[in-house]
This record gives C-alpha cells, sequence and structure tokens, in this order.
C-alpha cells in the first residue's frame, strides 16, 4: 500500500468513528449560526459605533490591521495548532487529531451538516481571533479616535469570516468553478497541501494570504 493510500485508509476510519462519536445534540448549523452571528454581530455592531469617518482614518487602519489578522492566523497554526508545546493544547488537539484526521488531501470532501464538526473550527476560534485586537483597538482609540478603534474590531472581525469562508471553500470538491476563481483556487490548492501534511509549508499553506503575501513565512 503506498502512503497516500494508507492516508486514506487511516482517514476513512476515523472519520466512521468521529461520526459515530458525535453527540446526537450537535447541529452543523447552530454550529455555523455561532460563528456568522459572533462576526458579523462584532461587524455591524462596531460599524454602527462609527461616526464621520475619513478615508484616512480606514487607511490607515484597515491596512496594518488585515496585516495583523494574516499574521494572527499566521501565528495560530504556528504556535497554537501545530505546535506539541501549545499554550491551548484543546486547540492543538482539535486541529491535529480531528480536522487533520478526519481530511487528509485525498478525503477533503464533507457530507451533510453533523460533518460540520470537524469542518467548521470550534467556536472559541473566532472569539479568540476577535479578542485579539482588542489590545490594539483600545490603543488607537485612546491614542487617536475612538473610530480608529471600531475599524480596527471591524476588519478582525471581517478577515474571520473570510478565513472561515476561504476553507470551507478549500473542502469543496469537483468544483470547476471555484478552481476558476482567482485567490479562491490559489487558497484551495495550498489548503490540498496543508491538508497533506507538508511540513515545511503548513504554516504558510494553512494561512489565506501568507503564502502570497511572505512566501518564505
Ligand atoms: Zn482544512
Ligand atoms: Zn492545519
Amino acid at each position: 500500500m503506498t502512503r497516500e493510500e494508507e492516508m486514506t485508509v487511516r482517514s476513512q476510519a476515523f472519520r466512521q468513528q468521529y461520526r459515530d462519536a458525535t453527540p446526537r445534540w450537535y447541529r452543523g448549523e447552530l454550529h455555523l449560526a455561532f460563528t456568522l452571528a459572533f462576526t458579523v454581530g462584532v461587524i455591524v455592531w462596531c460599524f454602527s459605533r462609527i461616526e464621520e469617518s475619513t478615508a484616512a482614518q480606514w487607511l490607515w487602519v484597515a491596512v496594518p490591521m488585515f496585516l495583523f489578522g494574516n499574521w494572527a492566523e499566521w501565528a495560530g497554526h504556528r504556535y497554537l495548532l501545530h505546535n506539541t508545546k501549545s499554550v491551548l493544547k484543546a486547540a492543538y488537539k482539535r486541529h491535529v487529531s480531528t480536522h487533520h484526521q478526519f481530511f487528509v488531501h485525498t478525503t477533503l470532501d464533507y457530507h451533510g451538516q453533523r460533518d460540520w464538526r470537524a469542518l467548521l473550527f470550534p467556536p472559541f476560534a473566532p472569539v479568540l481571533f476577535v479578542a485579539a485586537a482588542v489590545p490594539p483597538a483600545l490603543l488607537l482609540g485612546a491614542l487617536w479616535t475612538p473610530n480608529a478603534g471600531y475599524i480596527a474590531m471591524v476588519v478582525m472581525a471581517s478577515y474571520y469570516l473570510m478565513y472561515e469562508g476561504l476553507h470551507t471553500l478549500s473542502h469543496v470538491e469537483n468544483s470547476p468553478f471555484l478552481d476558476r476563481l482567482p485567490l479562491v483556487n490559489t487558497v484551495r490548492r495550498m489548503h490540498v497541501l496543508h491538508q497533506q501534511g507538508h511540513k515545511v509549508t503548513s504554516y504558510s499553506t494553512s494561512s489565506c494570504f501568507a503564502l502570497v503575501l511572505a512566501p518564505v513565512a
């Protein structure tokens, strides 16, 4: 048996076991609803607090915050999700022992809402990601204008939403449409490598734009 066949068999066996162990109460729709409600809620609320913003405020905050989001995504994979010394053991276990066993590059597909338990990031992920923007947002609000702080939060929550969306699209199989969509097709190709377990490129291929922005990351 080739290594690839072995990985596929192991993944199929894990899938069965994980599906059997999924509690009856689990609903993928609720899992997705929480992620959407939290991120969209932060975006809408912070947006509503912005008063007469200027183009300069958006430019000087949105660009650095987008890069910060990209860094947070990369660092999250590098230090928390793929690191045996992770300070968030639960996140490490969830990502490596669940997501990467349920999905390998030959088994990227998912079937039905109950598989979303392995597909979607756990509910604490969006909370943690968005919370990482609170210190810089408070600092911006105190040193410059409250608008800057709210814009920072809008960008960070939007980044997470985009990340979760692109990751989900990376698990949609046989889609010539998605394979033709610029950016989405790059992320999809990179994610196949990530699920294949490419060690050297693992962190950068897990990120949406790390590879685009920093090929050596
Ligand atoms: Zn994945
Ligand atoms: Zn990973």
